[in-house]
């Protein structure tokens, strides 16, 4: 009998579905996890399946785990250490945040995952209820680790908390990430540095960069490593609530982006993510990554951009089909003083908001703006208070998820409009 639920109706008998109403597979190892398509922006299939075009295949779905439900295309802020830095689970769930992200490097450090573990998990010890994803630790490992060797069973690092030496690979990543308990959980993978010639700018992963020939190489050893690792995370996985996503790599080489999602898709896994993107490789690179890889991807399963990003970034990748987005850059700049606004970045610190009454933005409906000013915010982080990082914070996460929210009413009634209105700094065709 093959199974009532898999489209490719691989695995379970009628007797081991309804033993498992949750409607996954045994042998994809997910039960209570779905993923729905609402709405799809009206372009004809032969326009949404071409890849290299700016037209629009975005999808508004729902994404169902243990921890209930998140509408996509989703933007989860970043809680790093098991925390979104400041701010109580309360207000990170009142900026209208349905799913965030934990680091999996950071949490394996510090505290360790068995303690997490014997805690109840990473959702009860962080007291946060709604849907968690871990990443799998290898993008920090690789971005921030002091690596002290890289071959093809996994990586050896320096911890950045007591120089201990850490032996990380694909079974280790799994028992940590199966030990914190997050809904979704990401395959071990092998993040190729970026190419000199692709850095866009100053950015600070340029420090990794290697040359163009050095590339080619690099880039063919990250992809061999990605598809081997996520068959042996596959094989480690081993908690049925836990869906596992799998990573697709190949950096800027649109061939070798082909070839990893066709061998990474072989797998059959509940969702994929496109890896090895914002690494300094600037906004068209990141959009021709995305709009050739995206189309790879199975149409009913949810689509991760790992790492992305700004609004025009975020934008037009679910013009090119993405549904789930992760970034720093709300918290991150908010605890600097950098307010996102529809009329562009606002920095608090400057001299013309000392006296300035307005809301950091107006018309945004978040704590932040309903009671305080600009000028009281200016004063906060001149005076090294800590309220002004945690104001503008959730200032930030309340923007992007305005932002997200925008655009899945844009995807519902198929009218682009309603994300630019109030944006005039928004590049909506980028
Ligand atoms: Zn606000």
């Amino acid at each position: 009998m093959p199974c009532l639920v898999c489209p490719k109706g691989k695995t379970a008998s009628l007797m081991e579905y309804r033993d498992n109403p949750g409607g996954g597979c045994y042998d994809r190892r997910v039960s209570g996890f779905g993923f729905e398509i609402l709405a799809e922006s009206s372009v004809s299939d032969e326009k949404r399946d071409s890849e290299d075009t700016k037209g629009c295949r975005a999808r508004l779905g729902k994404v169902t785990t243990p921890h209930g439900e998140f509408d996509t295309p989703a933007f989860m802020p970043v809680g790093t250490k098991g925390t979104v830095k400041g701010l109580l689970p309360q207000v990170v769930r009142e900026t209208g945040s349905q799913v965030i992200l934990n680091n999996t490097y950071h949490l394996m450090l510090r505290p360790g995952s068995e303690l997490v573990k014997k805690m109840g998990g990473v959702h009860r010890f962080m007291d946060w209820d709604g849907v968690i994803l871990t990443d799998s630790g290898g993008f920090q490992v690789f971005s921030l680790g002091d690596i002290n060797e890289l071959n093809d069973a996994g990586v050896t690092f320096k911890s950045q908390i007591d120089g201990a030496m850490v032996r990380m690979e694909a079974e280790d990543s799994m028992r940590i990430q199966n030990d914190l308990g997050a809904d979704i959980i990401m395959a071990f993978d092998d993040c190729p540095p970026a190419k000199i010639t692709d850095i866009d700018g100053q950015s600070p992963a340029g420090r990794h960069a290697v040359s163009d020939k050095e590339y080619d190489t690099r880039n063919r050893q990250a992809v061999e490593r990605t598809v081997n690792w996520l068959k042996r995370s596959v094989d480690a996985h081993n908690n049925d609530a836990q869906a596992l996503f799998g990573i697709v790599q190949g950096g800027t080489d649109l061939a070798m982006r082909s070839e990893c999602a066709e061998r990474v898709v072989e797998m059959d896994l509940p969702g994929y993510a496109i890896g090895g993107v914002a690494v300094g490789e600037g906004h068209e690179k990141m959009m021709q990554i995305t709009r050739h890889t995206a189309p790879r991807l199975p149409r009913d399963k949810p689509r991760y951009l790992m790492g992305v990003g700004y609004e025009k970034d975020i934008v037009a990748a679910v013009k090119a089909g993405v549904d789930m987005f992760d970034c720093v850059l709300p918290t991150r700049n908010g605890r600097n003083g950098n307010a996102f606004t529809g009329q562009g970045q606002i920095r608090l610190r400057n001299a013309q908001y000392k006296e300035d009454a307005r809301p950091m933005e107006e018309g945004c409906d978040c704590l932040t703006c309903r009671r305080f000013s600009r000028a009281y915010i200016r004063h906060l982080f001149m005076a090294d208070e800590m309220l002004g990082p945690m104001l503008v914070s959730i200032h930030n996460i309340r923007y992007f998820q305005r932002l997200m929210v925008d655009i899945r009413e844009a995807i519902r009634k198929d009218d682009w409009s309603i994300v630019g209105a109030n944006r005039p700094v928004l590049d909506m065709d980028a």
